[in-house]
């Protein structure tokens, strides 16, 4: 995995090209969860499943379908106030579903550990970007403390947490100028 510092990054700089004049806070606080949520199968170690089960680490919880019906879920319990599939609910849920998959995007660019299963229940192949240039985060917290660590911050700062500040700049520079 990517830190989960980053997944959070990621999904912040995503929701600044759109995001609801009202409960601001609660929107990017979703979707900074709904970055971080995938790596819930960690669990999956402890619970004795193999990485490469459809349901391991980067499995079933890092898949298209699960950023889908993640997104759908988090719009039906938050949103419960808008009518299901107007213009409105499916642009928050989009945003949703985006930082899902930013996840698992983020997670393929990593050195390390097994690809992504994108197309599962599908399709268990694990798959990588051609491009993996960050250093992958150690499942096990502890070993985040130390030169594993700062490799792998400093990877995710020349290409997460820089990518994020100019996508951060870039929309509100372009909502700046509209406006005027
Ligand atoms: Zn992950």
């Amino acid at each position: 995995m990517a830190s989960i510092f980053t997944h959070a990054i990621a999904a912040g700089a995503l929701g600044t090209v759109r995001y609801p004049k009202k409960e601001v806070f609660k929107y990017f606080a979703l979707g900074i969860f709904c970055s971080a949520f995938p790596d819930i199968d960690v669990l999956a170690f402890k619970l004795g499943i193999p990485y490469e089960h459809p349901f391991g680490h980067r499995g079933f919880f890092h898949s298209l379908i699960f950023s889908y019906l993640q997104g759908l879920f988090i719009v039906r319990v938050f949103y419960s106030d808008l009518a299901f599939a107007t213009r409105r609910s499916m642009t928050i849920g989009f945003y949703f579903f985006c930082c899902g998959v930013s996840h698992s995007l983020l997670d393929a660019m990593t050195n390390g550990g097994m690809g992504v299963a994108f197309f599962a229940p599908f399709d268990n192949t694990r798959y990588f970007l051609p491009w993996r240039p960050i250093e992958v985060s150690p499942v096990d917290i502890s070993s985040f403390f130390g030169h594993w660590g700062i490799r792998v911050l400093k990877s995710e700062l020349y290409y997460v947490m820089v990518p994020s500040l100019l996508l951060v700049l870039g929309s509100f520079g372009i909502r700046k100028f509209r406006s005027k």
